[in-house]
């Protein structure tokens, strides 16, 4: 045990851990391997039959009627604003507290961002700030359900107005649910990430859920270049021909990637359950930590933990966050910050947002640090963590 006042590994002192801990990291065992190598063995490399099964896979998981697979998550928010119509002259309403793809999907599509602001204990989308933030212009609003806790859907359906969608990114929450629906059926369409220190990795990927099939087929179609048939279509009909009705991308994910993918979603379940497991340990372990507390937690909701996500009490400390982070790295613990509000990123000032349009997610900004969670952590490794953190924190404190 380390006492609070031994000298912080960034002052020369003992790291807590002499092998650092990262903050997330993917989990492959020999199935998965084995998976993949019968992907390349088989016909297919690219769009081949292990595309549908992962789609049937995710779309039975989230208990929505089709999902749509891609190559990356910001793919699929950019096909979901693509399925939506947003164009030129349209705006998006989406929270200043997301990764950024999130907002680049509507610059993709000539439509304009607006931010709106997160509720302070949650970090969850403010219903009354996107009430505010509606124009006549507004086509969409994307929910982020951050760290893996799905945002207040009534709430936000009460705000919307009809003939504006509401689109949940919902690359956090793979396995969360609100008042006991499940994330990926939240939203009109609901978009996944398989990237590695998400839920569930296929290297890069990614898919969209919906109810709705004309979604998913301009999807389809929007990922394939905007040809109306694939490869393999062709091949079963032995014809040559297809029609480009619209611009669309080369958006696919292969049928290697799916094959990864589909031995994931088998551990799904017991990952998610050691997250919330080491979630609550972190809970129980920081109560007596001072100037930390977990980004609260709302009713209704089971989180599936991507991320835990503590915020600091500034007003305790003679140090900021960055200085904690830093501090917290040199002790061998990889902390991580999630997120900077988007519009403070240089290309966003350079477009003419300014500093101030949302308070609350910049002085959360101030304050977050997200403490290493992922299903191949140990007990062990949350005490280390949260022992670092006493060090850290007890010597900055006033
Ligand atoms: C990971 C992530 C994305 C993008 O996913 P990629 O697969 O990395 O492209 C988008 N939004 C959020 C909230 C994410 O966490």
């Amino acid at each position: 045990m380390i006492k609070a006042t031994s000298t912080l590994a960034l002052h020369g002192g003992v790291p807590v851990r002499t092998t650092p801990l990262p903050y997330g990291r993917q989990q492959v065992d020999a199935e998965d391997v084995a998976a993949v190598a019968a992907a390349l063995r088989s016909d297919w490399l690219t769009t081949g039959p292990l595309v549908d099964e992962f789609e049937r896979r995710i779309a039975a998981i989230c208990g929505a009627r089709v999902s749509v697979a891609v190559s990356s998550g910001t793919a699929a928010l950019h096909a979901a604003m693509y399925a939506l119509a947003v164009g030129p002259g349209d705006e998006v309403i989406v929270p200043a507290i997301t990764f950024a793809a999130t907002a680049n999907a509507v610059l993709y599509q000539g439509g304009t961002p607006v931010f709106a602001d997160v509720d302070p204990a949650t970090l969850l989308i403010d219903p009354d700030s996107v009430h505010g933030r509606l124009s006549t212009r507004t086509k969409a609003v994307v929910a982020v359900d951050y760290a893996g806790q799905p945002c207040d859907y009534d709430a936000l359906a009460a705000v919307v107005p009809a003939g504006v969608s509401l689109a949940a990114d919902a690359c956090h929450a793979l396995g969360a649910a609100y008042k006991g629906r499940s994330a990926g059926t939240l939203a009109r369409l609901s978009t996944f990430s398989f990237h590695p220190v998400k839920h569930i990795a296929t290297g890069e990927g990614g898919m969209i859920t919906t109810d709705e099939d004309d979604l998913a087929a301009r999807m389809r179609l929007f990922r394939n270049h905007g040809i109306t048939t694939d490869h393999r279509q062709r091949a079963e009909r032995g014809a040559f021909a297809y029609d480009l009705t619209d611009l669309g991308y080369n958006y696919r994910l292969s049928d290697i990637q799916c094959a990864l993918g589909i031995s994931q979603a088998k551990h799904l379940e017991a990952w998610l359950q050691t997250r919330r497991e080491l979630a609550r340990t972190y809970d129980r372990a920081l109560q007596d930590v001072a100037a930390v507390s977990p980004v609260a937690l709302a009713p209704g909701r089971t989180h599936a933990y991507h991320l835990y996500v503590v915020q600091l009490e500034l007003e305790q400390l003679r140090a900021g966050r960055d200085e904690v982070f830093a501090a917290m790295r040199a002790e061998g613990i990889g902390v991580n910050v999630h997120y900077r509000p988007v519009y403070l990123h240089p290309y966003y000032r350079a477009r003419g947002f300014e500093p101030g349009l949302c308070r609350e997610a910049e002085r959360a900004y101030e304050r977050i640090l997200t403490l290493p969670l992922f299903a191949s952590m140990t007990s062990a490794d949350v005490d280390d963590t949260v022992t670092a953190l006493r060090k850290v924190l007890g010597y900055y404190h006033r």
